[in-house]
């Protein structure tokens, strides 16, 4: 039994803060089963949250959500620094704004009154690694992606001293030694396909790859049944070898949801969000619903697209829309009820409206998800949306946009069979025809052989992830596995 002090520094971006924060809430719960911790602090460093115009992003509207508030949990707000100015990119700006809290944590750190056991940093904010060494603490990465995207990673390093031109330019598949698998070129993340190797969104790639090697371990928001093969490369025992240096250890804890009460949301009855109450009234996995992430938005010409391929389908639709082109003269991207008609093709409103909604901003996607109505999804391909889709059951449809969305489509596609491959056009942002548009949607909603098979797989991975986290599973082992592991670890102060 034993004493374990834990910091936590998340970005403060929805997808990362909140599944760190999801993480926190599942270690509390469980530490109590374990029987190896008999006591456990936890404090959380919350970086104050740059405008959406430093960022230049869209915004949407995020908070702390209120389960994390009554959590036994010390929230410590660090001091607010200045946004970087002309960063070349979303991984730049993440790196460089993380970097620049490290006096901030230091200061945190140290003035801990008891011996902080180790520091849990985010993916993006490897700098900080530096600190925790200063003060002899054992540093975690959590990584919000795959296990083969963290593989991607731990591979970068040593492409990056392989490789002498631009991805883009590699016509054979790029192999991805570790975990035994190989990624073509077109699918390797944004970052990495920027043209010039000197630019700063791939140096902060390979930086972060290069680091994740120095950290005590690697929490990841996968489960091994999902990713078996590539959780077994990277040794989720440890003990294995990479490029001849043992691999940090990796615990596949996943999935880690935020549902709130997606899980009940059809019997909820207080304010029930006007998509869940018109998804009310349609027949069981009827319905294509299409999102994509936090900053998935597109033009007028893709919108009008993607209007006539949902149209072609004769699928029921339940679209959020967010477009690239600030329709209302506010600069906002979300178009408004009013200007939906401007944007979308003449009478589409009116010719769909007794089987398609557009909703013009923010959906509750996880609610959404868990309605029996919805028969499947067309993603962006974030993680937090694959993990939530495959724990509702819903087959997707792969349209990967920014990030490394590109690489979560090629394998889920390609290696696990649950989604649907979608033709698109990666030189032309990611441009897909009406027509293109219109076969996916008829395969993802069960018209083929392709769409049945991938349904019967998601059936299969719904089961197995919520397997994963029951007690006894496979995550909950492997957190259990790193409760233990944090005692042996401990460092003095
Ligand atoms: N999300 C949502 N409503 C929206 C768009 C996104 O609730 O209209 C949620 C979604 O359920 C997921 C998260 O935001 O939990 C997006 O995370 P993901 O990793 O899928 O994509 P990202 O936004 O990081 O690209």
């Amino acid at each position: 039994m034993g004493q374990v002090k834990l910091v936590f520094l998340p970005l403060w971006l929805a997808g990362h803060q909140v599944s760190m924060l999801e993480f926190v809430k599942r270690l509390l719960h469980h530490t109590n089963n374990f029987g190896n911790i008999n006591d456990i602090s936890i404090t959380v460093l919350l970086m104050k949250s740059p405008s959406s115009h430093a960022l230049s992003l869209p915004s949407h509207p995020f908070t702390l959500p209120s389960s994390f508030s009554g959590l036994d949990v010390l929230y410590h707000d660090l001091p607010e620094v200045e946004p970087p100015r002309d960063t070349q990119g979303i991984e730049d700006f993440v790196s460089v704004f993380a970097q620049s809290h490290a006096p901030h944590v230091k200061a945190a750190l140290a003035a801990s009154s008891v011996p902080v056991t180790a520091l849990v940093v985010d993916f993006f904010a490897t700098t900080i690694i530096d600190v925790a060494n200063e003060l002899d603490i054992p540093t975690y990465v959590y990584f919000t992606s795959t296990a083969f995207m963290l593989g991607l990673f731990l591979h970068l390093p040593a492409l990056d001293q392989k490789i002498d031109v631009d991805f883009e330019q590699i016509e054979e598949e790029i192999e991805i030694d570790g975990i035994a698998s190989t990624v073509p070129s077109r699918s390797m993340p944004s970052a990495l396909m920027s043209k010039s190797r000197e630019g700063q969104r791939y140096f902060w790639l390979v930086y972060h790859g290069r680091r994740f090697w120095e950290a005590k371990g690697v929490i990841v928001n996968t489960f091994a049944e999902l990713e078996h093969a590539v959780v077994a490369a990277l040794g989720g025992e440890g003990g294995r070898l990479m490029h001849g240096q043992p691999l940090p250890q990796v615990y596949p804890v996943g999935p880690i949801l935020s549902l709130g009460d997606a899980d009940h949301a059809e019997e909820a009855v207080t304010e029930r969000h006007e998509c869940l109450k018109w998804l009310d009234g349609r027949p069981p996995a009827s319905v294509v619903f299409l999102c994509f992430g936090s900053m998935g938005t597109f033009d007028t010409l893709q919108v009008r697209e993607i209007a006539s391929g949902l149209e072609q389908s004769g699928h029921r639709f339940l679209w959020s829309l967010r477009t690239t082109t600030p329709t209302d003269g506010s600069g906002g991207r979300s178009p408004t009820d009013t200007s939906l008609d401007n944007i979308l093709p003449e009478g589409f409103l009116e010719r769909t409206k007794e089987r398609g909604m557009v909703w013009p901003s923010w959906v509750p996607q996880a609610q959404i998800l868990s309605h029996g109505a919805v028969g499947g999804f067309v993603t962006h391909c974030g993680w937090n949306s694959c993990l939530e889709s495959l724990w509702f059951g819903v087959p997707m449809l792969g349209w990967p946009l920014y990030a490394e969305q590109h690489v979560n489509e090629l394998e889920l596609v390609r290696d696990l069979g649950l989604a649907v491959g979608l033709r698109f056009d990666r030189r032309k942002d990611n441009f897909v025809a009406a027509g293109d548009l219109e076969r996916g949607v008829r395969c993802l909603m069960g018209e083929g052989e392709e769409g049945k098979r991938v349904r019967e797989r998601v059936g299969e991975m719904r089961l197995a992830s919520r397997k994963a986290v029951d007690e006894g599973g496979s995550s909950y082992m492997n957190l259990k596995r790193l409760a233990a592991d944090l005692i042996r670890t401990k460092s003095p102060k």
